[in-house]
């Protein structure tokens, strides 16, 4: 009985590390998800900005559009949920490559739906002003997280123990 507990307890571990793998193998070739947009279009160091409102510091980039401009995928994935919350307003949460979360907020609308595949070319919805962003320039906020620590991002930055899973967006959508 044990045996068979233990057996299928070493199985189970090893499928879960082999599929953690497989998805830390998929490369995730980040796009500007903000069609049009330069780097002129965002502030390259806003990224954990302090002090901001009442997330304390900023753990994404904004990129500035008009209202209404289209929002691509920024990678392939898996959307998580698409809905509203108070602060981001119109939101979508997308599981992609290398088990890293990409939130997109503020829209005007949202295009995809909870369980959707997408890829690069899909539009997750259109840039906008809502949750918190109100009254401020219409603007996509891009925030990409990790599911998986990186402790050697710890620093002592306000909240700097979170950067282990907050990724910096700049690099990678710069163009
Ligand atoms: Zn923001």
């Amino acid at each position: 009985m044990l045996k068979t507990l233990k057996r299928f307890i070493r199985r189970l571990l090893w499928f879960l590390l082999i599929i953690l793998t497989i998805g830390l193998l998929i490369p995730q070739n980040i796009q500007m998800p903000v069609t049009g947009a330069t780097n002129a279009d965002f502030n390259h160091q806003s990224f954990w900005y302090y002090p901001w409102g009442r997330s304390g510091t900023h753990k994404g980039v904004d990129i500035f559009a008009k209202k209404g401009t289209s929002i691509k995928s920024a990678t392939t994935g898996l959307v998580l949920y698409s809905g509203q919350n108070d602060m981001g307003g119109n939101i979508a949460l997308v599981l992609g490559p290398k088990w890293r979360f990409h939130y997109y907020a503020h829209m005007e609308d949202v295009e995809v739906k909870r369980f959707d595949w997408i890829t690069k070319k899909d539009n997750i919805g259109t840039v906008g002003d809502s949750g918190n962003a109100k009254g401020k320039p219409a603007h996509l906020h891009y925030t990409i997280a990790t599911f998986l620590p990186h402790f050697w991002r710890w620093d002592g930055s306000p909240q700097g123990w979170k950067k282990m899973f907050y990724m910096n967006p700049i690099p990678y959508i710069m163009n």
